[in-house]
């Protein structure tokens, strides 16, 4: 089987390229190595390309010939979002239809989609969110992933694709080897964030927000492994292969922390005592956002490995060690 990987370069994706190869999968990796990096590919193949260029993709795809498609390509900060939603709404929405319009031309059906918890905006209550909750993001990235879906859907209505849209809660970690990680030169997520603190790359960590509706006051997560989203990815893969398709998943694990509670834990990882302070809440962020997963697990036969918080933090801040030498 042959997959074209959009973004394969990426944190997501790298580590999907990896599980992929495990299992004998074929892949080509399209990327614009704006935030990536082609030692994150170990090996494997890229085509040098940019989504905002119809001819580039749909050369891609020519060369290539993929049974199926894996998007991750994105922006993917939210709070930049806010600020510049245009350059979202480019990236993530019109480059994304130019990948849509190159797989309907050369007849490519399957695709697996990185959609985002972002979707749900601010839900109700403080609840695991199911897939049928009423999504009304609250920033500009969390809509471009709907809106994303919702193009999805009316093509499978139009029996143009096959979908599988996967919703990432918040993805961490690193590759149980430490062989790849995240590695953005400008790192804006939470544990990332911590580790560089912790490091000494930044002098003090800032919480956003300590007045929301939460038990301590700062927002809550669902922080799920990168390796157990990397098996989601190749779990819908074989799904869309075996009837399974137009469907919307989750991917968390249900347990939600605090921003407070993720800083005592890497300080405990690291055993290093950095300094945090309090800072105006961050736009676009919602108090509470943790996954109901029951049908991912239900359907594909999910079952997460690293369902840890420590663990995480451990693989993060060991890769976090070896970046130091790389960089
Ligand atoms: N956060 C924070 N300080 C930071 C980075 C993030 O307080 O330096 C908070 C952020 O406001 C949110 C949570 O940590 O409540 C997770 O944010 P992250 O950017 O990691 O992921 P997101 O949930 O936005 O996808």
């Amino acid at each position: 089987m042959k997959v074209l990987v959009t973004g394969g370069a990426g944190y997501i994706g790298s580590h999907t390229l990896k599980a992929l190869r495990n299992e004998d999968i074929e892949t080509l990796t399209f990327d614009n190595l704006s935030t990536g990096h082609e030692w994150a590919l170990l090996g494997s193949k890229l085509f040098v390309g940019d989504l905002s260029d119809f001819e580039s993709i749909n050369k891609a795809i020519l060369y290539f010939k993929p049974d199926a498609v894996m998007h991750f390509a994105a922006s993917i900060q939210v709070g930049e979002s806010v600020l510049n939603p245009l350059l979202y709404y480019t990236n993530n929405l019109k480059n994304t239809i130019n990948l849509l319009n190159a797989m309907v031309k050369n007849n490519i059906e399957k695709v697996v989609f990185s959609s985002s918890a972002a979707v749900y905006g601010t839900p109700h209550n403080n609840n695991p969110v199911q897939e049928m909750c009423t999504n009304s993001p609250i920033n500009p990235y969390g809509q471009t992933k709907l809106m994303t879906e919702k193009i999805l859907s009316d093509m499978a209505n139009a029996k143009q694709i096959k979908y599988i849209a996967l919703r990432y809660f918040n993805a961490a970690g690193a590759d149980k080897d430490i062989e790849i990680g995240q590695a953005y030169k400008f790192a804006t997520h939470l544990i990332t964030r911590a580790l560089k603190t912790a490091k000494g790359e930044f002098e003090k960590l800032e919480i956003y927000g300590t007045d929301y509706p939460t038990p301590d006051g700062t927002c809550i997560r669902d922080y799920i492994h990168v390796g157990d989203l990397a098996l989601a990815h190749v779990l819908s893969l074989k799904a869309l292969f075996n009837n399974i398709k137009n469907e919307v998943f989750n991917v968390g694990y249900g347990n939600g922390y605090s921003v407070k509670e993720v800083i005592s834990k890497v300080k405990k990882v690291t055993n290093i005592d950095f300094n945090v302070c309090s800072a105006p809440r961050r736009e676009g962020d919602p108090p509470f956002l943790v996954a109901d997963s029951s049908k991912i697990k239900q359907m594909l036969g999910w079952q997460p490995k690293y369902n840890d918080l420590e663990y995480i933090i451990n693989t993060a801040w060991e890769w976090e060690k070896k970046l130091s030498k790389i960089q």
